[in-house]
């Protein structure tokens, strides 16, 4: 696969081709002008818009874990998430929010947000790319309990089928204290659910 990329030379010529065969096959004519600089164009979103496979957790992770003596809840909400769905390749959009409590080690919170961009920027199902945060931040500090919710909306259910426009989807990975703690999940949970 690799090598019929040609990526970083500023074409995608199979990608690109793919795409021309996509637009003839839904009935048009990928040569008008509207459609000629088409497949470069989606070629380019695509490889942006999944540009998380190129991109570890260790090279994210790098050098932004610190010791410190903080056991209260860190909580980084309202990250704003797109991504593609897996099913129809079609986008889903919404926010995450993540929290933990630390046992000794932090992340460097710009690093969070990060890690959720690197999972976002794959072909997802909501509730694996919840799962995956979950469980990355806890592998790199350890911590007391790790909680992640997010709340997204899907185009596959907006604009087709059931045409469900304000359905959202809500998801949620508790790990740790937030899963044997009532109290700290309520915590995260009225922390989430604040009014900003
Ligand atoms: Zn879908």
């Amino acid at each position: 696969m690799p090598d019929r990329r040609r990526k970083g030379s500023g074409e995608d010529v199979f990608m690109q081709s793919l795409i021309r065969d996509l637009v003839k096959e839904i009935g048009e004519d990928p040569h008008r002008e509207g459609l000629w600089q088409t497949p470069e164009r989606v070629a380019k979103a695509l490889r942006y818009l999944t540009s998380g496979y190129g991109q570890e957790v260790s090279e994210i992770l790098n050098g932004a874990i610190f010791t410190e003596d903080c056991d209260q809840m860190v909580l980084i909400k309202d990250i704003d998430i797109f991504s593609l769905c897996e099913h129809h390749l079609l986008p889903f959009f919404g926010k995450c929010h993540v929290a933990y409590i630390p046992k000794r080690k932090i992340l460097g919170l710009s690093k969070v947000v990060r890690l959720v961009e690197m999972y976002t920027r794959r072909l997802q199902v909501q509730e694996r790319l919840t799962q995956q945060i979950a469980q990355t931040l806890k592998r790199a500090v350890q911590p007391r309990g790790v909680g992640v919710v997010i709340e997204a909306y899907h185009f596959c259910m907006m604009m087709r089928g059931v045409e469900k426009q304000n359905s959202k989807a809500v998801t949620s990975a508790m790990l740790g204290t937030f899963q044997t703690r009532p109290e700290v999940r309520n915590e995260f949970v009225q922390l989430i659910n604040h009014t900003r």
